[in-house]
């Protein structure tokens, strides 16, 4: 008898950029790009996964071209192995992008949902089939505009919007009042304010003690990803639930994270922070510390998709980030329903959701 043997045939990775720039919190002003990485079985099943704008796709495109040879010839079912690989040459031993360790078991679980022709969801272990979803604002916006958006986002179905904060304590409050003002509780309107660490610790420390009449859900990453004291001083401190780790890799740094008290809720992101597999454990870490796992979920629908399918398997994960941007961004064929204030998690084979190729044509590099 012929056993026919699947192994990893074809590895590509491919740039895209699309016509925007943003400019947030601390962060530099940035062109908006993806990296798409394909993996194909010699069956001709492709799994696909896309990174959350790296500011180092043509690198990551260049990285694939070289490691590859990390996934030929490979069985795509030996997810951890291959993961653990990735690592080694990127992270743990020798300095590379994390990010591909990501893209890497994003797209070996994509591959393998097709291949047994199960969502990853049913693979990893199904705890929630549908979540609550906020409306993500891209940038910051001034007060009267945020009213506007927040009723945009409501006739679209959301119940719950996220804000950009960090421009000014003056807008920051301005902002954070006519939204409250407008929607009296969090039962009229969630809210989620986001510093994107725009901001050195007094100054901070003064937004959340303002911020805790407003009831907000929490705020995010009012403080850099790497301080720990700082964090765990600012949330010693405050009453407003405090989130982050959108720039956090690894089990290990968000194990320090957890123990030094830093996060309310942590947000990993499997197209960031090391893949599906990475998200669960940290989710599970998390879990154990008593702490919520709501993971952060930013760019094309490939990363939404990604993120969806873990976050089905997260019972400490009420909420899915959806990036209130244009459709183009995505690169679907279908955009995510939003039905009274929740998503359904998709049950297509693999990651759940389909890239549409004439939009990728259009800005592929
Ligand atoms: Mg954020």
């Amino acid at each position: 008898m012929v056993v026919f043997k699947i192994v990893i045939s074809e590895v590509k990775a491919e740039l895209i950029e699309f016509p925007l720039k943003n400019k947030i919190g601390s962060m530099p002003k940035f062109k908006v790009t993806a990296t798409i990485l394909r993996i194909k079985n010699n069956e001709g099943i492709e799994g696909v996964s896309a990174s959350h704008f790296p500011n180092a796709d043509e690198a990551l495109v260049a990285f694939f071209k070289r490691w590859k040879k990390l996934l030929l010839k490979r069985d795509p079912f030996e997810i951890e192995a291959i993961t653990a690989d990735f690592n080694n040459y990127t992270q743990r031993i020798l300095i590379g992008i994390p990010q591909a360790v990501s893209l890497v078991n994003c797209a070996l679980w994509d591959l393998v949902g097709k291949i047994v022709n199960k969502p990853v969801c049913k693979l990893l272990g199904l705890f929630q089939k549908k979540v609550k979803t906020y409306a993500s604002m891209p940038y910051w916006m001034k007060p009267e505009e945020t009213i506007k958006m927040s009723n945009s986002a409501k006739d679209r179905g959301f119940d719950a919007i996220k804000v950009r904060l960090g421009e000014s304590l003056q807008k920051d409050h301005a902002v954070l009042k006519i939204l409250r003002d407008t929607f009296p509780s969090p039962n009229d309107l969630e809210i989620m304010a986001d510093v994107n660490s725009g901001y050195p610790y007094q100054k901070t420390l003064k937004l959340a003690r303002l911020a805790t009449e407003f009831e907000l859900e929490w705020l995010e990453e009012p403080l850099f990803s790497d301080d720990i004291s700082g964090l765990a001083r600012l949330r010693s401190s405050v009453d407003v639930p405090i989130a982050g780790g959108e720039n956090n890799y690894g089990l290990f740094e968000f194990k320090n994270l957890l123990d030094h008290g830093c996060y309310d809720v942590v947000q990993p992101d499997a197209t960031r922070s090391g893949g599906i597999s990475m998200v669960k454990q940290i989710g599970t870490l998390a879990e154990a510390h008593g702490v919520r796992c709501i993971p952060h979920v930013f760019g094309t629908g490939l990363i939404q998709a990604a993120n969806l399918q873990v976050i089905a398997c997260l019972p400490n994960c009420q909420y899915f980030e959806y990036g209130y941007y244009p459709k183009f961004i995505l690169l679907m064929k279908d955009e995510i329903p939003v039905r009274d204030g929740y998503v359904d998690i998709p049950m297509n084979p693999g990651l759940g959701l389909e890239l549409d190729e004439t939009e990728v044509a259009k800005f592929r590099k």
